[in-house]
């Protein structure tokens, strides 16, 4: 598999999932565009991918920031001509183990600002530059929280819905354009954000979060695994794939 002379943009590139495609992607020969809000791991991301040999860009995007996410696509261009594909890692899980009846409102829209209009916006700016290029995959992250259920979080359980009828909505708008698009449901993989939430609910239950932890070692993925089938989906390799793809 091979993302020579490809150009990948990958949001939420300063841990987790996201770090992990983009050192994938890397190793796979494609130039990298790195995007977090977070400024030191994007930094980190980007300097292993430089010390490996990898050709990469870096910029600190709120990706719901539809001028900043604009901006985004546009360096992509300006540095390396095109965008071959857009790997939508950003999110955020709030709202977790707590009743709807008492989730705050805020809770809620910040959690569709990043994961719902997150995927919009950078959806948006991106097709826009592959339907000239008239070739393009893009894929977005969504959850089986949002598509088979069992989410801690009503506000992120929906937005993860969301982002999944938006690529598949998307899937068929931008198909005639020779723009592949997928929604990847990863089971639960050891990164920040699910280590964080599995400490958060047994807490919320008085356990021990260090004992929690010790013992999800045994069931979660790792997030290379995820790192790898992302990198290939992106690829022309994966040209037959359709719709959404669920990962361990
Ligand atoms: P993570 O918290 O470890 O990483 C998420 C990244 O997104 C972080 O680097 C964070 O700084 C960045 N981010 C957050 N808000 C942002 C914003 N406004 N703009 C730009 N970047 C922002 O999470 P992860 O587990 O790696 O999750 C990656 C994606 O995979 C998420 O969309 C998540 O919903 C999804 N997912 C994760 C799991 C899992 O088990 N880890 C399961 C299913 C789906």
């Amino acid at each position: 598999m091979s993302l020579d002379n490809n150009t990948v943009v990958i949001t939420g590139a300063a841990m987790g999932i996201g770090r992990a495609a983009a050192l994938c992607c890397a190793e796979a020969g494609g130039r990298t565009v790195l995007a977090d809000i977070e400024e030191a791991g994007l930094k980190e991301t980007f300097g292993d991918i430089h010390a490996a040999g990898g050709e990469a860009s870096c910029q600190v995007v709120d990706v719901s920031d539809a001028r900043q996410v604009e901006a985004l696509m546009a360096g992509a261009v300006e540095d390396f001509g095109r965008i071959d594909a857009l790997i939508n890692c950003a999110g955020i899980l709030e709202g977790a183990y707590v009743p709807v009846d008492e989730l705050d409102e805020k809770v809620w829209q910040r959690v569709m600002d990043v994961n719902v209009r997150g995927s919009f916006l950078t959806c948006k700016y991106a097709a826009a530059v592959m339907k000239v290029q008239q070739k393009g995959v893009i894929v977005l992250l969504s959850s089986g929280a949002g598509v088979r259920g069992g989410s801690s979080s009503v506000a992120y359980g929906t937005s993860k819905g969301a982002v999944h009828g938006q690529a598949v909505v998307l899937e068929s708008q931008l198909s005639p354009f020779g723009i592949r698009v997928h929604a990847v449901c990863p089971g639960g993989i050891a990164t920040p954000m699910k280590l964080r939430n599995i400490a958060q609910g047994t807490e919320s239950q008085g356990g021990s979060p260090e004992e929690a932890l010790k013992q999800a070692e045994a069931y979660l993925g790792d997030p290379e695994g995820v790192g790898r089938i992302l990198a290939f989906l992106v690829s022309d390799q994966a040209g037959h794939l359709r719709q959404t793809v669920f990962t361990r």
